[in-house]
């Protein structure tokens, strides 16, 4: 198993000078935990959001979208929890004032992990440890607990009454919605209900570029099924021989390895507690695979007993192992009735549905929630493409076709050939109506190739002098390099091939 070959920091850089991802206003001196993205970077972005909604909402029939708000009523924060208990644990430098989270200082300062570690534990690991400011070297304050919540007012009067809050995640728009929405798309159990849009949290310390931020993009699905059909999952079949390597609860508290297992053996077992909990996990696992990530690179890691939140019946981590250890890249959580009793409690309003066969109201259950984060699923296949190339001597960013920002690049041979710049021109403009391209003339034709290998494009068109005679171009391929000659007329259907993951070689007249 091979890690990432760069740093986080590495990996930023690399994104700030291709034009993927900035600081945000770099030129005041940037702003903690807020980032931009550059001309490469939203179409990466875009693409990995495109995919997610094809995947699990288009290519779906028991899954429908919505687009809710970023402001709510605050009642949805305090009938969620949010209010009263999203903290981490906060402490204070009693002579600086730089402030740090409880658990990262622990886990940074004494390399212990503090997963499922209580906020008692974490103040006496601090202070037996004589743990110190990570600035100036003085005595900290004991830990205290901290909101993440951004807040805001509504409305041109400050009073108490028009306080309201920036979503901390997308989640609970659905169950606000919840009704409307299984009505009015006429939905029947089991069915799910996904979201894709920007959550904030005011995180203590914001760190490793887009891992933890404080303005980030959630993908999250709410899977509800009937309370008394927990285990009646029809799709299981589709993923019972998948692998994946699995670290459960037990494995943890024995401090044993993770293992490869598939979803068949971790049903059986009893490592996985629901059919549908092993079917999202596979799903949510493949999903990434199938785009071109690296599977010895993930794991899925189950809560420990102390790390469960006190709603959840079962939580399973995706994990990533990114180049600062492994880190959740995704939470897939069984989140029981909890989000939709609260709401009825709170709302005074009936959120159920009314089973057509045992002629009751029911309150569905959410089996499972998967909730992703864009920008970590972004860092995850920035960190798999990226390849130093030796013999090429340059970076090749091999994103999967589907992801790459720009897919093609038309170059035209030489730059003072007027016949020759024209006709590039005139297919770069074809194919633009089909794929994202780029027209480059500056330099040889060695440096383009080089600079389109480091963007990721995926194949590029090179117009010659035989160009003006036999109406060919020759397209290249950013993995392997090979290079085809192909009638100019018969671009589109070669490079569709080719996009969707034929051989070149088989596509044209291979150059020698
Ligand atoms: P962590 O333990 O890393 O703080 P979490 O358990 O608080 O994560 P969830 O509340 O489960 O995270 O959020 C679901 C997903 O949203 C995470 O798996 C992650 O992909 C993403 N996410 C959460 N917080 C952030 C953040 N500050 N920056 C970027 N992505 C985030």
């Amino acid at each position: 198993m091979d890690k990432p070959k760069l740093t986080i920091d590495e990996m930023a850089a690399f994104c700030k000078r291709k034009g993927f991802v900035y600081l945000n206003s770099e030129i005041y001196g940037g702003i903690a935990g807020f980032f931009d993205f550059g001309h490469l970077g939203v179409e990466l972005k875009n693409n990995i959001k495109k995919e997610w909604w094809k995947t699990f909402v288009h290519q779906r029939d028991d899954v429908v979208g919505i687009d809710g708000s970023i402001i709510t009523h605050p009642m949805v924060w305090k009938a969620s929890g949010h209010a009263d208990g999203f903290t981490d644990i906060l402490v204070d430098c009693k002579k600086c004032g730089s402030r740090f989270r409880g658990d990262q200082l622990i886990e940074d300062k004494l390399k212990i992990e503090t997963a499922g570690m209580s906020m008692e534990e974490i103040s006496k690991k601090l202070s037996e440890n004589k743990v110190k400011c990570l600035k100036c070297g003085n005595e900290l304050s004991s830990p205290k607990r901290f909101n993440l919540m951004f807040s805001t007012h509504v409305g041109p009067i400050e009073t108490s009454s028009s306080a309201a809050f920036l979503r901390p995640e997308t989640a609970q728009v659905i169950f606000a919605n919840f009704r409307l929405v299984a009505e009015n798309a006429r939905l029947k159990l089991p069915f799910g209900i996904a979201q894709i849009g920007k959550s904030f949290r005011n995180e203590i310390s914001p760190r490793d570029f887009l891992f933890r931020m404080r303005e980030f993009e959630q993908m999250e699905m709410e899977y509800f099924v009937h309370p008394d059909k927990y285990d009646d999952c029809p799709l299981i079949d589709e993923v019972l021989d998948y692998e994946m390597n699995i670290l459960s609860a037990e494995m943890q508290k024995n401090s044993k390895k993770m293992q490869k297992l598939s979803v068949k053996e971790c049903i059986s077992k009893k490592i996985i507690k629901t059919k549908w909990h092993g079917y999202w996990l596979a799903q949510m696992h493949r999903w990434f695979v199938g785009l071109g990530a690296d599977p010895s690179h993930f794991r899925i890691r189950q809560h420990v007993k102390d790390e469960l939140s006190h709603y959840a019946l079962d939580t399973w981590d995706l994990e990533y192992e990114f180049p600062f250890g492994w880190k959740e890249l995704q939470g897939l959580s069984n989140r029981t009735d909890f989000d939709l009793k609260q709401h009825i409690e709170h709302s005074k309003t009936d959120l159920s549905l009314f089973d057509e066969e045992s002629k009751k109201k029911i309150i569905p259950h959410v089996i499972c929630e998967p909730s992703q984060g864009v920008e970590r699923a972004f860092l995850v296949f920035m960190f798999d493409a990226y390849h130093f190339d030796k013999s090429r001597d340059n970076v090749v960013l091999k994103l999967h076709p589907k992801l790459a920002p720009v897919k093609l690049g038309v170059f035209p041979l030489v730059s003072n050939k007027k016949e020759i710049v024209e006709l590039a021109k005139k297919i770069h403009n074809d194919l633009k109506e089909c794929w994202t391209s780029t027209f480059d003339t500056g330099g040889s034709i060695g440096r383009r190739y080089a600079r389109a290998d480091e963007m990721g494009v995926y194949a590029c068109i090179t117009v010659d002098f035989e160009s003006l005679e036999d109406n060919s171009a020759t397209v290249r391929s950013r993995d392997t390099t090979e290079q085809v000659r192909v009638k100019i007329s018969e671009l589109k259907d070669v490079l569709e091939k080719f996009l969707k993951g034929e051989r070149l070689s088989k596509l044209g007249k291979v150059v020698e």
